[in-house]
């Protein structure tokens, strides 16, 4: 919790922004996997970690969910950074912290009763490959191991999806003909080498600009775009896959979220695959989102300034809609709900801040793209201003339950 000191700050902060805060960029770096440098961070900082905790290969926005990166992590891994300007520098409160205090204020009572605070973990992920096929318990099973059970949704922002990097490709659940003794074949071959569990799956080719729902107990094995991705915060999965791109992947990472005695229970490692959401014969019917574009009163009323789409939706755990203003024009946002935002492409103004994409960033360096915008002023309306003469202002905005 703050202290008064701190409260005081950020009420005075809340009134000179109108309720549009700054957010400082949360770098996190994976050990197990290879950054696909595509986050706009400066080369020399790629293993700014240190080189044994991996490079950075993820970005998180307006996080409250610490990164579970091991003993060796920092105590702040993972969580966002409000930024205050103190002359030529930077004061800055936990964003953790801000919703424990202020959550009703900034989130609204309702969310805090229902929620608790500020439950959706959004960030970027940027592999060069694909990450090993796993997945994320339900409440069932999650349970299990005093835990929540995990869903997650995907956008490829094209800006950040020029180059694709080796893997743009996604395994998602299972062939419809596969068999439960199939896949407990594959679990039981793990020390053997490639257990080729994804011989029994289906890649999708990945296309900037769409994205996927991916509901908990689903297999899946996402492929090398940079991926904005929303879910639950929850830091539980199961890898299903014994190696990948020849690397082996250790079996304590099949049943990490598993209670002990059920380690080698294998009908209990079959019953955490949601079996007929895996085997769904029309899985892209059901699974793939293309942006849908939101039609309302105010939209077409602005049509000529700008438009938005949703790109995250079909699902009551968080939701993200795309936002983009053409160039030399206003366009203003009306939301029920308090949202974080990160800017894809341009320039302009978020309300009085400004806003710049930027090409390149040091680690530990401010940067313009990030925000959180309180209730009271998104439901009052949110003006967006691009001031470029021909780049268009794209943001992405994500919503917490219920939005
Ligand atoms: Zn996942």
């Amino acid at each position: 919790m703050m202290n008064e000191q701190q409260l005081k700050m950020l009420n005075e902060e809340v009134e000179r922004t109108e309720g549009i805060l700054r957010l400082a960029p949360t770098w996190v770096p994976r050990a197990f996997m290879v950054p696909g440098r595509r986050l706009k961070l400066h080369p020399d900082d790629l293993y700014a970690f240190g080189k044994e905790r991996g490079g950075i290969n993820e970005r998180w926005f307006a996080s409250t969910t610490p990164a579970d990166n091991g003993p060796d992590a920092e105590a702040d891994e993972g969580l966002s950074y409000i930024a205050i300007p103190d002359g030529d520098n930077y004061q800055y409160a936990l964003f953790k912290d801000a919703i424990a205090s202020l959550g009703e204020k900034w989130l609204g009572k309702e969310v805090m009763d229902k929620h608790g605070g500020w439950t959706v973990l959004t960030k970027f992920f940027d592999n060069k490959g694909p990450i090993p096929f796993h997945i994320h318990q339900r409440e069932q099973h999650a349970k299990d191991v005093n835990k929540k059970g995990k869903s997650e949704a995907y956008y490829f922002p094209p800006a950040y999806n020029q180059i694709e990097q080796t893997f743009p490709y996604t395994f998602f659940g299972l062939d419809p003909s596969t068999t439960k003794e199939d896949i407990k074949t594959c679990l039981q071959a793990w020390e053997k080498g490639d257990n080729q569990i994804l011989a029994h799956s289906h890649a999708y080719r990945l296309e900037p600009g769409t994205g996927w729902d991916v509901p908990a107990g689903i297999l899946h094995a996402p492929g090398s775009l940079v991926t904005y991705e929303l879910q639950n915060n929850e830091d539980i999965f199961g890898m299903y896959q014994s190696v990948v791109e020849d690397r082996p992947v250790p079996r304590d990472l099949l049943v990490k979220d598993v209670p002990v005695d059920k380690a080698y229970d294998f009908d209990y490692l079959i019953d955490i695959i949601d079996w007929e959401a895996n085997t769904n014969p029309s899985f892209k019917k059901d699974h793939f989102r293309p942006p849908v574009p939101v039609q309302s009163e105010t939209e077409h009323s602005q049509a000529s300034q700008g438009e938005e789409a949703w790109v995250v939706y079909g699902t009551s755990n968080y939701s993200a809609k795309q936002v983009t203003v053409y160039p030399q024009s206003t366009y203003t946002l009306y939301e029920n709900e308090a949202f974080g935002f990160i800017s894809m492409q341009g320039r302009g103004f978020i309300g009085k801040q400004r806003v710049e994409t930027p090409i390149m960033l040091r680690f530990g360096d401010m940067s313009a793209d990030e925000g959180f915008v309180i209730k009271n002023r998104a439901k009052l309306g949110v003006e967006l201003y691009n001031d470029s003469m021909v780049e268009p202002l794209v943001l992405l905005l994500h919503f917490g339950p219920d939005a």
